[in-house]
């Protein structure tokens, strides 16, 4: 049986010689992370590539260095610099959890205590345990999974796998150095055992793998053939008064809760009628893809020739295309040509 006598120290071998140098890591065999710093890169990790968060994490430690300094933070300021980063709602999960911890004066150091905070779920509370606290916790996410579907040549398809995958990945686990060993999981899913052609022959592993054995390596994990997302439509108003455009703060709750937007409706069920009065001409379309669905928004662009119902206009010149959440950068883009014209 595989378990973490033979898995872990070559896999922690591999790692102390090419670990990724990532700016919320410690090198390999150093002293634990800064709680705050592993939970701050996890979150914005969760649905988003390394690449895109580091800028964002470099941000967000220069503003804020420590989980007190961002539970201080204005809601509107922290919101504006997640703009981009997608997954609203993981912003106010961010700010809830912020000052949770600080009010009862840090992290919790066990998996349970971190779990029991605003927006921190089994693996983001197994990681922040076993790569800050240094407790053997197994930390699962996607890249995990595919290296131990390989390594015991798991047949059964994901998402029905997940249970046994945990359970093997869990037998894997050193008590030794188990935070660098989740990093190490990471980096060889992310590096080497990648989705469609894991590099077998440079893997620090491969003596002990099932798939690569089997001749099998790049066809597991195996996965229930995806339903299509839903379409959905909807329409966004580029309301202009002068060399100002009309805005609104979203709903707190709800998709793209709390940013700053284009007015628009029906895409995120309310049934609104146009902002304002006026000549409403349609400008063109945007596309966007959500986890749950696929958007089409129709834009229209106006003048008002009356006052708002609502939002307000902001002059042009204040307007910061990157405090805009994706979506509505995609309007904004197109909006930009009829302001010009
Ligand atoms: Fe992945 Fe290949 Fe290494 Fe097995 S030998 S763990 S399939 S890279």
């Amino acid at each position: 049986m595989r378990d973490s006598k033979v898995i872990a120290p070559d896999l922690l071998a591999w790692y102390d010689r090419h670990a990724r140098t990532l700016p919320w890591r410690v090198p390999p065999g150093g002293p634990p992370a800064d709680p705050y710093r592993v939970w701050l890169s996890e979150v914005m990790l969760q649905q988003t590539t390394v690449a895109a968060v580091k800028a964002y994490f470099l941000r967000f430690t220069a503003l804020w260095p420590t989980v007190q300094d961002l539970a201080a933070a204005e809601d509107a300021r922290v919101m504006a610099e997640w703009a981009g980063l997608g997954y609203y709602a993981r912003a106010r999960n961010l700010l809830a959890c912020a000052r949770a911890v600080a009010a009862r004066g840090g992290f919790p150091d066990t998996r349970e205590g971190l779990a029991a905070l605003p927006g921190i779920g089994p693996y983001t509370s197994a990681a922040i345990a076993s790569i800050a606290f240094g407790r053997t916790e197994t930390v699962v996410d996607g890249n995990v999974e595919r290296v131990v579907a390989r390594l015991f040549a798991v047949d059964t398809p994901l998402p029905r796998a997940r249970p046994q995958l945990t359970a093997l990945a869990g037998q894997l686990t050193p008590t030794e150095r188990p935070g660098d060993y989740a990093q190490a999981m990471m980096d060889l899913g992310a590096t080497i055992c990648t989705p469609r052609s894991p590099a077998c022959v440079i893997c620090p592993v491969q003596t002990e793998c099932e798939a690569r054995r089997q001749g099998i390596a790049a066809e597991l994990p195996r996965k229930l053939a995806k339903a299509p997302k839903p379409e959905r439509e909807g329409v966004a108003w580029v309301a202009r008064q002068g060399q100002a455009l009309l805005l609104e703060h979203r709903p707190a709750k709800g998709l793209l809760g709390g940013t700053l937007a284009f007015p628009s409706a029906r895409w995120d069920g309310r049934d609104l009628p146009p902002p304002g009065p006026a000549q409403w001409r349609e400008i063109g379309q945007v596309r966007h893809v959500f986890t749950h669905f696929s958007l089409t928004l129709r834009v229209m662009s106006g003048q008002l020739t009356g006052n708002p119902e609502r939002g307000e206009l902001v002059p042009l010149r204040q307007i910061d295309r990157e405090a805009l959440p994706g979506l509505m950068r995609k309007v904004w883009d197109m909006a930009q040509g009829e302001i010009a014209a």
